[in-house]
């Protein structure tokens, strides 16, 4: 098969491997991936016509060391030259071989052992796709380990930026807050890492900022110290390379799983809206500082009308695709006011518009719903709302007041804002 050349969102790999059984495996884990798309490869010169006519197409490559026309590791060589990021299997482990290969710059030497260590290459993989967005700064004073740090982390894809003391890092995670992972020696001249990582702490959360330590100390009780005051994981020095590879990859997921959490607990999964809770929370914050700042606020109760119709008449599946483009039209129309999806077809907003303005843009709103198109054959988009503007006592009667309103304009025939 040859490598497909439109679809962007999927990614080529080129496997170059002879054993049917490994190849059987392969082919089912594959089978699992959506992202990536495998042209197999049986020998050295059937991957070296591939490369020489398509590689620009591949996203990677996962080499077997032992091939019929290419028996020792000669294949990385050649997916090297391409600047492929490769990936090494291998069926024995031979301690001098895998170093030679780590040197050679290879992403990672994987043994064929377990079905772990096939899943291990396809989390490398997807490591890969998502580690040229990560931007790693390393802090260390030593040109040499400095230098060591980049040459092991360079085949993963990283964005690589140095440091040489404390005083510097901190200038550059100033200039650039979007950096992922610092990793930070003890010993520097100035600010040692260890007051870096405290004072770090006082403004960056773990999953703002993941942070590696490194020590070439041999007390035991710095690693501690490090985790303790904030560090995320700790090496001491010197370290292998897979070492430190392993590490940042594992901290990277530790966070990534940390960010979906939060994700997922704060937004409803059908709309991408703030769900009920996150809601409340936001609401709450904004309606204390409304009150220390002495102003009033809108708030806004909307239901989908006869919504069950279209569930009942076009099938569930319509039911979530218009709820998905009202979301989306309600954040166009209201760009700076704190929406939620409380639940089914109820929504619920915050605003600083006052109640005239506020319902004028919700008309405007029901308009563009009417010409909606959200599955075929579907009815027009149709919802009422309620509008309370003012300062009362807390946010839930101000909510309680609008959802007065609502029933009010439901009672009157629904497609309309009662605010008064
Ligand atoms: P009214 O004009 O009085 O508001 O009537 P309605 O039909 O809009 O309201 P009703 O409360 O009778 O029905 C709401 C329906 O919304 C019932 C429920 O099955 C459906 N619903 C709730 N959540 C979802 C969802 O996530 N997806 C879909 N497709 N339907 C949902
Ligand atoms: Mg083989
Ligand atoms: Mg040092
Ligand atoms: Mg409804």
């Amino acid at each position: 098969m040859w490598p497909a050349v439109e679809e962007r969102s999927l990614r080529n790999i080129l496997v170059v491997e002879d054993s049917p059984l490994v190849l059987k495996i392969l082919e089912h884990l594959f089978r699992k991936e959506s992202a990536f798309q495998p042209i197999f490869c049986a020998s050295l010169g059937e991957a070296q016509v591939m490369l020489e006519t398509s590689a620009e197409l591949f996203f990677a490559a996962i080499v077997d060391l032992n091939l019929p026309d290419a028996p020792d590791g000669e294949i990385v060589d050649v997916v090297m030259t391409y600047r492929l990021p490769c990936i090494v299997l291998s069926g024995t482990y031979n301690e001098q071989r895998r170093d030679q290969m780590l040197l050679k710059g290879v992403v990672d030497y994987v043994l064929k052992e377990s079905q772990h260590s096939y899943e291990y290459a396809f989390r490398l993989l997807h490591r890969l796709e998502s580690n040229s967005a990560v931007k790693i700064l390393i802090a260390e004073d030593s040109d040499a380990t400095r230098h060591y740090i980049r040459h092991v982390l360079t085949p993963h894809r990283y964005q690589i930026i140095e440091a040489c003391d404390g005083d510097e890092a901190l200038r550059i995670l100033k200039e650039q807050p979007d950096i992922d992972l610092l990793v930070v020696d003890h010993s520097m001249p100035g600010i040692s890492g260890f007051d870096l990582v405290k004072l770090l702490r006082q403004k960056m959360k773990r999953h703002e900022l993941i942070i590696l330590g490194l020590s070439a100390d041999t007390k035991g009780s710095l690693s501690a110290k490090f985790i303790k005051h904030g560090a995320d994981d700790f090496l001491r020095k010197p370290f292998c390379s897979e070492e430190l590879n392993c590490r940042v990859m594992s901290t990277l997921e530790r966070r990534d799983l940390l960010r979906a959490l939060k994700q997922a607990a704060q937004f409803d999964a059908l709309t991408s809206l703030n769900n009920r809770r996150a809601f409340y929370e936001h609401g709450q914050q904004l309606f204390q500082l409304a009150r220390s700042g002495g102003r009033d606020l809108s708030v806004a109760m909307l239901d989908l009308d006869f919504f069950k119709r279209i569930n009942d008449e076009h099938g569930h599946a319509s039911g979530d695709a218009a709820l998905i483009a009202f979301s989306r039209a309600l954040s166009s129309a209201f760009p700076d006011a704190l929406l939620g999806r409380l639940g089914g077809e109820e929504f619920a907003m915050i605003s600083q518009q006052d109640a005239a303005t506020l319902s004028s843009t919700l008309d405007q709103l029901r308009s563009h719903c009417a010409n909606l198109k959200y599955a075929i054959g579907a009815p027009p988009l149709c919802f009422s709302a309620g509008i309370y503007h003012g300062a009362p006592d807390d946010l839930e009667s101000l909510l309680h007041q609008a959802d007065l309103r609502l029933y009010q304009a439901k009672n009157q025939g629904r497609g309309r804002n009662c605010w008064q």
